[in-house]
């Protein structure tokens, strides 16, 4: 028998409404069909029931490394597909359309930890994990965050002191996607000369410990975790060469939050999908829904703003290609696309009514899943405060430090 879950899957049409798509190349719209066709055959099909028991689909792994995806930006020569921007945007937003947690580990893998090695690490550490990264067989993580230091993460107290030729890492992480199935986490830690540095910690380190989150109610299928670093001694070789200082982890949050602003969009579209076929297929008082104006103004609004959030995110990545991408425009970006996903897959759950919030239908899923998006990769807030200091000059993430007597100039 069918369900209406799948008859509604079966109506949905990709929403390209004021035809986006004539801004793409061919092998733009090739990776695009071909991140399509994957999360059509293999993940829409598992993605749900993965969610509601809070599992990680690792059998979807081994597809995911065979599309060029993973890493999809970065250069052959390391084994990935050497993609432009703009189309590893549109895979990204494939992803997401299927499932909002498979995306995430996409941004933890791809974004965060691969883009970490190839922009800090030595050669040697760039040809040992890139390759096997990009094909899903060796899996990363990237821990920055901890209990204490989240939005502010200059101020993290994890230590790695010199020793032995070494260095021994003491400290917690939180929230750290994959870490618990990782072979390799990205360890932020501060140094003996107080400078927050890199280090390439393999997870079978008798002092690295990871910790599955329990009971979450976001990102299901993905995992996030808890870190316990006690005594971990690392060789110096460890040490990724060019991570020192605070500006080079901003530097990678900068290039993983542009992954996540297409996140916003593959989900926000996946959400306007299923409402509009669903108002074509339900009826009520003799008609569809569809047919109604207030329904109408919803799906209205709905497409209005992915079809502003499409243009948006292609003029993004060409910036990005071209070199002229300012980290201002890369949190404006991910603040617009993800802020209104998460209104338009409240406005998508309410077309559905009561069944809305069956998990069938995957709307509700994406709502919960973009709570996570809307709070990494800087918190809304934060990236507000990032656009705000562009344009007005003035930084507003604390008060101004209070200005000694010597330095007034009156
Ligand atoms: C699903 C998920 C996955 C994650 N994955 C990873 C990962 O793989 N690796 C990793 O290192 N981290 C990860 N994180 C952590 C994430 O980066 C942090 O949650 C985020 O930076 C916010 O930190 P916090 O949760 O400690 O909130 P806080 O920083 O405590 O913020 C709490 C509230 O205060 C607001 N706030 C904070 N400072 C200011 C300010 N100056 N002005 C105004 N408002 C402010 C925030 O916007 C927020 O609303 C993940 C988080 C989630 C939810």
């Amino acid at each position: 028998m069918t369900t209406t879950s799948e008859l509604t899957q079966r109506e949905k049409r990709p929403v390209d409404l004021i035809n986006a798509g004539s801004l793409l190349s061919d092998e733009e719209k090739r990776v695009r069909d071909l991140v399509r066709d994957f999360v059509d055959r293999e993940v829409i099909p598992v993605a749900a029931d993965h969610w509601d028991r809070a599992q990680f689909p690792f059998g979807l792994l081994p597809g995911l490394g065979e599309l060029g995806l993973v890493g999809g930006t970065l250069s052959g020569e390391y084994g990935c597909a050497g993609w432009n921007n703009v189309a590893y945007g549109l895979g990204i937003a494939e992803l997401a359309r299927g499932s909002g947690s498979l995306a995430t580990f996409l941004h933890v893998q791809s974004g965060l930890a691969m883009t970490t090695i190839n922009e800090l690490g030595s050669e040697e550490q760039k040809l040992r994990w890139l390759p096997p990264m990009a094909k899903c067989e060796k899996i990363g993580c990237f821990g920055l965050t901890e209990p204490e230091a989240g939005s502010d993460p200059g101020s993290l107290s994890t230590t790695a002191v010199e020793k032995d030729g070494g260095y021994v890492l003491n400290g917690e992480k939180k929230w750290i996607g994959n870490a618990s199935f990782s072979d390799v986490a990205v360890i932020w830690a501060r140094t003996d000369d107080g400078k927050i540095s890199g280090f390439l910690i393999e997870t079978d380190n008798p002092g690295f410990q990871a910790d599955v989150l329990p009971r979450k109610a976001s990102q299901r299928a993905a995992w996030q975790t808890h870190i316990t670093l006690e005594d971990c001694h690392v060789p110096e070789s460890a040490r990724l060469p060019k991570a020192t200082g605070l500006g080079a982890t901003l530097s990678i949050l900068t290039h993983s939050r542009y992954g996540v602003g297409w996140d916003g969009l593959g989900q926000a579209a996946d959400c306007y999908e299923t409402a509009l076929a669903y108002a074509g297929e339900r009826e009520q008082f003799g008609r569809p829904i569809a047919s109604f104006q207030l329904v109408q103004q919803k799906l209205v609004e709905m497409v209005n703003e992915i079809s502003l959030s499409q243009l948006l995110s292609i003029h993004v990545g060409r910036l990005k290609d071209a070199g002229g991408l300012d980290p201002a425009t890369v949190s404006m970006f991910k603040m617009n696309n993800v802020a209104k996903a998460r209104r338009i897959a409240a406005t998508a759950r309410e077309v559905l009514g009561g069944n809305g919030i069956l998990l069938d239908y995957r709307v509700m899923e994406h709502m919960a899943d973009i709570e996570g998006v809307y709070t990494y990769e800087g918190t809304n807030d934060v990236n507000t405060l990032i656009v705000g200091q562009a344009i007005t000059g003035h930084r507003a993430f604390s008060p101004e430090p209070p200005q000694r007597a010597e330095e007034r100039t009156e």
